[in-house]
C-alpha cells in the first residue's frame, strides 16, 4: 500500500514509479513512501469514481451504505492501535492524541452510517393542480483535499459524510502526513465499499492537488487547508464552475469575563493551544481576558504553561513537535519579530532532554500584553504560542474578538447568561463555545468559517446536506 495510489480498488504506483519520503517529525527519520502522484492518476481516480457511481455504489441503498460505513466505524476500533502507532509517527503528535483522532474517525464513521438513510428531501405547497417535490441527490464525483494536521479526523468527517449521501470520493491527503488514509482505504474496501467509491492519490499539493482542484470530472471539492492555498484551489475550481467547501484557517478568541469560574477556564484554555503543538484550525491562539482579572489569570496560565512538556510522539507527553522544518523555522519567526517588537514572554513550556535533536520543537509560549494589530494578534501562527490581550468591557472584547480577517471559532467564559447569548450573537464566527471549547471531538456540530476562514460546513448533519444537491420537481396532475 505503501508508494501507491488507491484507485477503483486497486494499489498502483505513480506512473513512473516516484515516490515521496515520509518523515517523522519527532526525530526526522524516513518511515516510508507514498506514491507522488500527478494529472494521470487523478483523471483515473477520477474515472473510477464516475463509473462507481453509474455502478455498483449508485445500486446500494441508503440503508445498506449506512451498513458499510457503520462497519467501517467498528473496523476503525478493530484497528485502533495500528492507526494510533500509524498516526503519531507520521505527524508526530503524542500518542494519546492520536488515539483521540482514531476515536473520532470511527464516531465520524458511526455518525454518519446512522444517517444515510435519514436523508430526505421535502414536498413544497404550490399552485392548485401541483405537487412539488425537492429531492436531495447524491452530488456524483466529490474531490476532497486535506491538511497534515488531523488526516484521521479530516478523513473521517469529510469523507463519511459524502460516501453517506451517496457520493464517490477522490482524496488527496498532505504529502506531509497521509499514512493512516491509504490504511483506511484498506479498511474501507475489507468493509465492503464498492470498487471506486472512495480513490486516494497521494502527492504534492501543486501536482495531485491542483490537478483534482482543477478537474473538469468532479461535481463538488471540499478543500481543507491554509487561506492561501484555498483562494488558488477555488480559482482553479471556478473554470469548470465546481462548488466547493473551503475550511481554512483561524485566530479563535477564548474571551474571559471577570465572572469566569477560572478553575475551569484554565485547564482548557491552556489545552486549546497546546493540543497538536497548536498546529489545529480552531486553536485557541488568543487569550482575551477582562482587565479585573488579567493579573491573576495570567499569573495561573503562565504557571501552567511553564509546566509543560514537549517530546516525541513515543513519550506521550503534553505536546509533540511540528509537523517539519519549515513549519519550526515559521513559528520560530513568528517568535524572533515578537522579540524584536519587544513583547514579553510570560512563560514557556520545556522540551524534555529525551527528545531527538534531530525533531522538530517548539517550547509552548505565553505572550503578554500583545497589542492587537501586532501579527501575533492577526496572524495563524499554526504552533503552540498563545497571545494575550486584556480588554475593559463586553465592547471592547467584541471588537478584539471580531478584529481579525478570519472567524472559526470563539470560547466566552462567563457565568452571566445575558452575556453568553450577546456575545455569541455578536462574534463573527461560524462556531462559538460558551464555557467549554471543543468539546466532545465535534462530530455532530456544523462547523466551518465565515471571512478569510472559508465557507461551507463540515461535520453533523448540515455538513451532510453540503454533500447533496437538491432538484425540483413539479408535477402538474390536475
Ligand atoms: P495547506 O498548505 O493549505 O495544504 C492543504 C492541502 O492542500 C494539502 O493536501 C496540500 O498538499 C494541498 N495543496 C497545496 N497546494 C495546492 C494547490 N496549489 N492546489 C491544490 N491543493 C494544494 O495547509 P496545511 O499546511 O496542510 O494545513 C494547515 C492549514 O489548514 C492551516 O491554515 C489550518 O488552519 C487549516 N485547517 C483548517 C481546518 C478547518 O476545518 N477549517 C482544519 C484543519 C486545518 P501538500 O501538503 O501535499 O503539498
Ligand atoms: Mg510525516
Amino acid at each position: 500500500m505503501q508508494g501507491c495510489a488507491f484507485i477503483a480498488d486497486k494499489w498502483r504506483p505513480a506512473a513512473d514509479g516516484r515516490t515521496i519520503d515520509m518523515i517523522c517529525p519527532s526525530d526526522g527519520a524516513v518511515i516510508g513512501a507514498i506514491a507522488r502522484c500527478e494529472a494521470m492518476e487523478v483523471d483515473a481516480a477520477v474515472a473510477a469514481a464516475r463509473a462507481a457511481c453509474g455502478g455498483a455504489w449508485a445500486r446500494t441503498p441508503a440503508a445498506d451504505r449506512g451498513r458499510i460505513l457503520a462497519k467501517i466505524g467498528m473496523a476503525i476500533l478493530d484497528h485502533a492501535e495500528a492507526l494510533t502507532t500509524l498516526e503519531a509517527a507520521d505527524t508526530g503528535k503524542p500518542l494519546k492524541q492520536a488515539r483521540n483522532d482514531v476515536l473520532a474517525c470511527a464516531r465520524y464513521f458511526e455518525f454518519y452510517g446512522g444517517c444515510a438513510d435519514k436523508l430526505h428531501g421535502e414536498t413544497l405547497p404550490f399552485l392548485n393542480g401541483y405537487q412539488v417535490l425537492v429531492l436531495r441527490e447524491p452530488r456524483g464525483v466529490t474531490g476532497h483535499i486535506i491538511p497534515w494536521n488531523y488526516p484521521l479526523q479530516m478523513f473521517g468527517r469529510t469523507i463519511g459524510g459524502s460516501l453517506a449521501a451517496g457520493n464517490a470520493t477522490v482524496i488527496k491527503p498532505a504529502e506531509d502526513a497521509c499514512l493512516s488514509v491509504l490504511l483506511m482505504a484498506e479498511i474501507a474496501a475489507e468493509c465492503g465499499l464498492p470498487a471506486g467509491a472512495l480513490n486516494v492519490v497521494p502527492g504534492l499539493g501543486e501536482e495531485a492537488g491542483a490537478a483534482l482542484a482543477g478537474h473538469g470530472g468532479i461535481d463538488y471539492l471540499s478543500f481543507t487547508g491554509s487561506s492561501a492555498v484555498g483562494t488558488l484551489v477555488q480559482r482553479a475550481a471556478a473554470e469548470h464552475h465546481t462548488p466547493c467547501a473551503l475550511e481554512l484557517g483561524g485566530k479563535s478568541p477564548q474571551i474571559i469575563f471577570a465572572d469566569a469560574d477560572l478553575e475551569t477556564v484554565l485547564p482548557v484554555v491552556a489545552n486549546a493551544i497546546v493540543q497538536n503543538a497548536g498546529q489545529t484550525c480552531s486553536a485557541g491562539s488568543r487569550a482575551l481576558i477582562h482587565r479585573d482579572i488579567y493579573d491573576e489569570v495570567m499569573a495561573r496560565l503562565a504557571e501552567r504553561i511553564s509546566a509543560l512538556r514537549v517530546g516525541s510522539h513515543a513519550m506521550d507527553l503534553d505536546c509533540g513537535p511540528v509537523i517539519n522544518r519549515q513549519q519550526m523555522q515559521r513559528v520560530e519567526g513568528f517568535m524572533a519579530r515578537a522579540a524584536e517588537s519587544q513583547i514579553r514572554v510570560a512563560a514557556q513550556g520545556n522540551i524534555d532532554k529525551a527528545a531527538p535533536e534531530t525533531g522538530f520543537y517548539v517550547k509552548p509560549t505565553l505572550y503578554e500584553a500583545v497589542p492587537p494589530a501586532h501579527e501575533l494578534a492577526q496572524e495563524e501562527v499554526f504552533g503552540p504560542v498563545l497571545a494575550a490581550l486584556a480588554f475593559k468591557d463586553e465592547a471592547e472584547a467584541v471588537a478584539i474578538g471580531n478584529g481579525v480577517a478570519y472567524g472559526l471559532v470563539a470560547g466566552v467564559w462567563t457565568e452571566n447568561g445575558g452575556r453568553q447569548m450577546r456575545m455569541a450573537k455578536a462574534l463573527r464566527v461560524g462556531q462559538v463555545f460558551v464555557n467549554g471549547y471543543g468539546a466532545g471531538g465535534g462530530v455532530e456540530l456544523p462547523f466551518g468559517g465565515v471571512k478569510r476562514s472559508g465557507h461551507g460546513r463540515e461535520k453533523g448533519f448540515e455538513g451532510l446536506r453540503e454533500f447533496t444537491v437538491s432538484k425540483t420537481v413539479v408535477i402538474n396532475h390536475g
